[in-house]
């Protein structure tokens, strides 16, 4: 048990804090240190991980409150690699950092490197340091500061500075040292406003910090991998198919960060400068990659790490539920109650849909991802429509007084469809009267009529109409209405406005027939017949239709001869006398 281990600093890294201890108890070697704090005196130490933490909780005072997944989290650069690795590594790395004195695994090293420079020296903020030394009368090692990729005091927008401490050593030739020892009177660099992919660099290092101290990030990198391709698709730089924009997305994280910012990060030969980590990036994840990696893209795509994470795991083209309810007959339309929904891609096209089903039996499916949040008020088709509506629907089919156009709105289905529906539910679909069915085509909207319209209806049209017929002048408004009643009456009462017409009811209909003398044009047209025959006398055989033409009289005789008994009789005289073989 020790009892003068040092009460850590906010952001301290373990590291710093074996350094004030051997500083405060003055061991006489590393190696009785080690074997004091780790039971090992050949351990490995570093300033970013350390192992056999067991051991250290173990023998610290229970009033210091410490364990050992507070060490991992709180005072090593775990948090910080994490989220990025699979939760087997992550499990693996936490189960060494605990109680193994191995390096970590090969995996995880090459998440750790990638193609990032790893900094030999510990490195500090020489405000921060100063600022420490102001409050605590000490200085220490930051957490923040060691992370790779991470070039700035996100605080103090200054340069970090190299100490003169090795970050990482081997074996018995490591030593713990103390920023207050490795550490001068260092002059701030501040960054200047005009350094390039400065927003990009301050940025990063707020998101590491916000990393160090998130602890409760899952492990899954396929996660990170869907929301890539969520925002990827989101910004247009990916197809629904998943083909990824490379150029226009490498042209936007060059923009974002200068190869001059990678260069100093990596040299000028990696991973990043050429592009490759990053579209390794948006394709199925198969390992690790550093986090460096995964903080530019979100940083490319406009996400901070906060609200990158904050993100769901299998980003919603859809929005979170509950939906609304797309039942035009429902109480509950447009009402957030629909919860089950199931989603799969299209086969072709690859684009995500999906089918909405509500507890009234309503059914509708939309391909996604939508476009907004008022697209969950649409849907690209109806899969089922449910008991309510059926019920609803067959009620107003069903009442004689409502319009096919009332329907139609009532229901939210266009008037030509709705027979449709009314076949499906098996319900009787009108014909006239006589029983001949209305002519499909010419008036759609007849089809699928109800039958007759109520006894009320009729008397009450009839009487409209007989009150207008006696009226002796019409207004304009009076003889829209005059029309409108007719076709209402012609279509639905025929046979009693007929009667009507034929009784003087109305002389509408029948004036324009009284007009003409069928008797007295027979007879004229009877003799122009008779007349031509004989004047023009004409050769060769004689047709009915020929006689007509030449009467100079067809536009009379031809669409009226029904009503021209004598006219007839006289055409049939003559081609019988004209063509006595036949
Ligand atoms: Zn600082
Ligand atoms: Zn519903």
């Amino acid at each position: 048990m020790i009892a003068s281990f040092p009460i850590p600093h906010d952001d301290e890294s373990l590291y710093s804090m074996i350094a004030r201890y051997r500083q405060r108890i003055r061991h006489p070697s590393i190696q009785s240190l080690m074997q004091e704090l780790f039971g090992s005196s050949r351990l490995h130490a570093s300033s970013d991980f350390s192992a056999k933490l067991e051991h250290l909780s173990g023998i610290l005072p229970l009033w210091y409150g410490i364990s050992t997944d507070r060490l991992t989290n709180d005072r090593t650069l775990y948090p910080f690699y994490s989220p990025f690795i699979t939760k087997t590594q992550a499990l693996d790395l936490r189960s060494r950092i605990h109680n193994s004195h191995e390096r970590a695994s090969g995996a995880f090293i090459k998440v750790r490197r990638g193609s990032v420079a790893l900094s030999e020296r510990i490195r500090y903020c020489p405000t921060c340091i100063s600022d420490d030394r102001d409050i605590f009368r000490e200085c220490y090692w930051h957490r923040l500061h060691q992370l790779p990729g991470v070039e700035v005091c996100p605080v103090h927008e200054v340069w970090l500075e190299e100490s003169t401490a090795l970050a990482r050593a081997l074996g018995g030739w490591h030593k713990f040292v103390t920023a207050d020892e490795a550490i001068g009177d260092a002059v701030p660099r501040p960054l200047s406003a005009h350094e390039p992919g400065r927003e990009t660099m301050l940025q990063l290092a707020k998101d590491a910090a916000w990393l160090l101290n998130e602890t409760s990030l899952p492990s899954d990198p396929v996660a990170l991998w869907r929301r890539y391709r969520y925002l990827l698709r989101e910004q247009g730089l990916c197809s629904y198919r998943g083909k990824v924009a490379t150029k226009e997305l490498l042209a936007r994280f060059y923009r974002m960060c200068p190869p001059v910012v990678l260069a100093r990060i990596e040299g000028h030969a990696g991973r990043l400068t050429s592009g490759r980590g990053i579209l390794s990036l948006v394709r199925k994840p198969r390992g690790g990659f550093p986090p460096l990696y995964h903080l530019l893209m979100m940083q490319c795509l406009g996400k901070t790490a906060e609200e990158f994470f904050g993100m769901p795991a299998e980003p919603a083209d859809f929005g979170s539920g509950p939906w609304p309810c797309l039942n035009k007959l429902a109480p509950h339309y447009r009402q957030s109650i629909v919860t089950k929904v199931s989603i799969h891609i299209q086969k072709d096209g690859g684009r995500p849909v999906a089918t909405f089903s509500c507890r009234c039996g309503f059914r509708y499916a939309r391909v996604g991802p939508d476009w907004g949040p008022l697209a969950q008020f649409s849907f690209t088709r109806v899969e089922q429509y449910g008991p309510l509506w059926e019920r609803t629907f067959r009620h107003l089919w069903s009442t004689p007084e409502h319009t096919l156009s009332f329907i139609s709105q009532k229901v939210g289905i266009a008037e030509q469809n709705l027979a449709t529906h009314a076949a499906r539910l098996r319900l009787p679909v009108w014909r006239r009267e006589n029983g001949r069915a209305v002519i499909p085509g010419r008036k759609r909207t007849w089809r699928g009529r109800p039958e007759r319209p109520h006894l009320a209806t009729i008397r009450a049209m009839r009487d409209a109409w007989t009150v207008l017929c006696s009226k002796r002048m019409r207004i304009t408004v009076e003889s829209r209405e005059e029309r409108r009643l007719y076709h209402w009456l012609y279509r639905h009462d025929h046979a009693w406005l007929t009667k009507q017409c034929i009784h003087g009811g109305t002389k509408r209909a029948l004036d324009i027939k009284q007009r003409i003398d069928w008797e007295q044009r027979d007879k004229f047209l009877a003799q122009v017949i008779r007349a031509i025959a004989v004047k023009r006398s004409p050769c060769g055989r004689l047709t009915m239709n020929r006689l007509i033409r030449l009467s100079g009289q067809r536009h009379l005789i031809h669409p009226n001869l029904h009503r021209l008994p004598l006219t007839r009789r006289t055409l049939l005289e003559i081609i019988v006398s004209h063509n006595p073989d036949e």
